[in-house]
């Protein structure tokens, strides 16, 4: 089973070979901030697994040198539409991607978030809000 998935504007686009190693959303302040989103949906593949096809040069990269981990890591997104497009954290050397979920062009029901974390995160951003029902 592969996956395809594009971002915004389509001129950056990926294909995802098997099954993610793990699949999670993640509310920490980066994912926040970098998506603009209250949290992220993460599916996590070795990066030889990933392949990205970017013919115009698009990708851009940006360093966030402050993590959690204390290793630096490396967030890749599309200079053209400014979408994010993964994460690759220094602690595995590139060797691991934390792809957007969000951006597959397919339904992601067998990829359905196995774990949520920095819960707490979130919370602190939703817990105002009330449930309402239509
Ligand atoms: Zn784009
Ligand atoms: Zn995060």
């Amino acid at each position: 089973m592969s996956y395809t998935g594009s971002c915004l504007c389509g001129d950056v686009t990926f294909k995802l070979n098997g099954e993610p190693k793990r699949t999670i959303t993640c509310y920490c302040t980066d994912c926040r901030k970098g998506s603009g989103a209250l949290g992220q949906f993460i599916s996590v593949y070795d990066t030889t697994n990933v392949e990205i096809k970017d013919p115009n040069s698009k990708v851009g990269e940006y360093v966030v040198q402050k993590t959690q981990s204390g290793t630096p890591k490396k967030k890749q997104f599309c200079t053209g539409c400014g979408c994010t497009i993964r994460t690759l954290p220094g602690k595995y050397k590139g060797e691991v991607s934390m792809m957007r979920q969000a951006l597959l062009d397919d339904d992601f029901k067998n990829h359905v978030p196995q774990a949520s974390i920095f819960n707490d995160e979130k919370e602190r951003f939703t817990s105002g809000i009330k449930s309402e029902f239509y």
